[in-house]
């Protein structure tokens, strides 16, 4: 592949916003991506910044439902199993119902935080 304002040289990369090919003299490095020195620098500077923002946003979103998520499955078994366990007594009821409530409280956070991931991404 040759750079694509130079026939006659090849290209070292491919500009990270419009594509095409660049030799070293075209190229300039934005934040370890390579973009044209003439007409994307500003773009790929944009591109990095919005990618870098989506992978904070993402880490943190996962940081905030992830332990929900863990919390009301995990409590939500132990209860559900317990009052399974102590059935017939009258409290059992209660555990498999409080179990159940987590649980789905569990699910619904999980589905939650996976759409907003989507989104943001
Ligand atoms: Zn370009
Ligand atoms: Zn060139």
């Amino acid at each position: 592949m040759k750079c694509y304002k130079h026939q006659d040289i090849d290209a070292i990369g491919l500009c990270k916003s419009c594509h095409k090919g660049v030799c070293p003299e075209c190229s300039a490095l934005v934040g370890g991506s390579v973009a044209c020195a003439e007409s994307c620098q500003e773009d790929v500077a944009a591109l990095n910044y919005m990618v870098e923002r989506g992978k904070k946003v993402y880490k943190n979103l996962g940081k905030q439902w992830g332990p929900s998520v863990i919390i009301n499955g995990v409590g939500g078994a132990f209860f559900l199993s317990f009052g399974i366990y102590n059935f017939g007594r009258i409290s059992s009821w209660l555990l498999i119902g409080l179990g159940a409530i987590m649980i789905v409280g569990g699910i619904m956070s999980a589905v939650q935080g996976k759409r907003m991931g989507e989104k943001k991404i």
